[in-house]
């Protein structure tokens, strides 16, 4: 017995003897050999937590919007590389704050390569209707980084990008840019564990966008390695919070490419102008619209929503249509990335926005930010943004027509939320307060929004006389009679 007690302590020690020319405790090296992150090719984790829905923050001082998750399942393929995420999440709805009835969502993200879709049922389709592909090819940045991101592939990125290591707090700090321009910098902690992983992308409205997710809880899920707990935060704030339930070392994870995502090439962007009254446009997009109005010696537009490629097509078609005068005035409704993301190329271009007081400084903010992943016009123009605010009510004016511009107030949507009203034309431009359905299409059921009940409230609060409502989402410019039978406020329907 004694003799083998001995021979097992001569193996300990001449293990411990070639453990010199291992890697020193809390080194990239020494991560990647504890997490096996070399061998690994695949894995599967799943949990449940919170989500947040980035840039729909409901006021600009405020977090992303969190949504209860009950179920969470990534799947990811480190050769190919691939994911697959399946959620089911509902809206958390905040206390002090009126939202629509909350529905359960069940998105699937998937990303393969330089291809990104989704797999839902089309939208606007009937309950029921089978899933499809739906291509998102502006999404392939964000999923990639999940990848790369994740303990194991951030591992994997810095030994196939030459990552640099310096000693941090015990452990190290390991940093590198892919090919992607992305920089990411991991720090691991003297248990050879990642613990948190930064990195940056692109985003319309906050430029070179952080995002920095914290590892804890490491244990041994049947045989690897991994957090109990994930925190990501995107833009300052919260995206995920999970707590892992279980995780599956090197499970089949085959995701193929669908025709739809191969073959999809963007539509153009398409600019339709219609008249709306003398002098007032309505600028239609595919789902974001604008509106256009001649001055006396300038152009006032209302809403960049998206991108820089839509306000680039928009202040195209308005120039063709109203050619010789500047655009001096963008009027802006809030702070919704979908609504905000256009707002730099107005400024580039040299407009003053005009937008609620608490959007400013949240602006201001955001567009100091570094551009390096994508700089758009402004960031190669380094022109400074100016702003006219207001609290409850701005009016721009040339002399003639006037543009009054109020915040709709108490709006569980946003806080700092504005409509637009032409008092000669009796013409009201809001918008993610109501959106007509379509002339011939059944009106929805269930309860009103509270969104569009306030919208109402605040029209007749500020006794405007409303003809044409142009909602700057929907397909048709519509009538008070729409709104209120859409809120079942109809004059010839009382419901009280
Ligand atoms: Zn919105």
């Amino acid at each position: 017995m004694r003799k083998v007690i001995v021979v097992v302590l001569g193996l300990a020690i001449a293990a411990s003897v070639a453990a010199c020319a291992q890697p020193e405790a809390g080194s990239l090296q020494a991560a990647t050999a504890a997490l096996g992150a070399n061998q690994l090719k695949s894995i599967e984790y799943s949990g449940t937590g919170k989500w947040f829905q980035f840039g729909q923050a409901p006021s600009p001082t405020l977090p992303w919007p969190a949504f209860d998750v009950s179920s969470f399942t990534a799947r990811i393929n480190y050769e190919t590389p691939a994911a697959r995420v399946q959620m089911e999440r509902i809206q958390v709805v905040e206390p002090n704050r009126a939202r629509p009835a909350p529905v359960k969502q069940q998105p699937i993200q998937v990303v393969s390569g330089t291809y990104a879709w989704n797999v839902a049922a089309p939208p606007g389709s009937a309950a029921g209707t089978a899933p499809v592909p739906q291509p998102q090819p502006a999404a392939v940045e964000e999923r990639t980084m999940e990848i790369w991101t994740t303990p194991h592939g951030f591992l994997k990125a810095a030994a196939a990008n030459n990552a640099t290591s310096q000693p941090a707090n015990g452990g190290s700090e390991v940093s590198f840019t892919d090919a992607g321009k992305h920089r990411y910098v991991g720090r691991i902690n003297a248990q050879n564990q990642v613990e948190r992983v930064q990195t940056w992308i692109d985003n319309t409205v906050l430029g070179d966008t952080p995002v920095e997710i914290t590892y804890s809880d490491y244990r041994d899920f049947n045989g690897v390695m991994f957090p109990g707990k994930i925190v990501r935060t995107q833009g300052g704030y919260p995206v995920l919070d999970l707590t892992v339930s279980a995780v599956a070392k090197d499970p089949v994870v085959d995701i193929a490419v669908p025709s739809e995502a191969r073959s999809f090439s963007p539509p153009p962007v398409t600019v339709a102008m219609e008249k709306l009254a003398d002098g007032v446009y309505y600028v239609k997009g595919g789902s974001h619209h604008s509106i256009a109005i001649d001055q006396n010696d300038h152009i006032v537009v209302v809403e960049a929503p998206q991108d820089e490629a839509r306000s680039t097509a928009v202040i195209a078609k308005v120039k063709e249509t109203i050619p010789n005068k500047p655009i001096k005035y963008l009027v802006n409704t809030h702070a919704h990335f979908d609504h905000s993301g256009g707002l730099r190329t107005y400024v580039a271009e040299g407009a003053t926005i005009v937008t609620h007081e608490m959007n400013k400084p949240y602006y201001e903010q955001a567009w100091a930010a570094p551009r390096t992943i994508n700089p758009d016009k402004l960031a190669q123009a380094s022109r400074p943004a100016t702003f006219e605010t207001f609290t409850d009510k701005h009016t721009l004016t040339d002399g003639h027509r006037i543009i009054d511009v109020y915040k709709i107030a108490g709006s569980g949507h946003n806080d700092a939320f504005a409509m637009v009203y032409l008092p000669a034309e009796k013409i009201l431009m809001e918008v993610d307060a109501w959106a007509p359905v379509a002339a011939n299409a059944p009106p929805p059921q269930g309860p009103p929004s509270p969104f569009a009940v306030n919208l109402y409230d605040n029209i007749k609060r500020l006794n405007l006389d409303v003809k044409q409502i142009a909602a700057l989402h929907g397909p048709r410019v519509a009538t008070m009679a729409d709104l209120q039978s859409a809120i079942g406020r109809a004059g010839t329907n009382p419901t009280h």
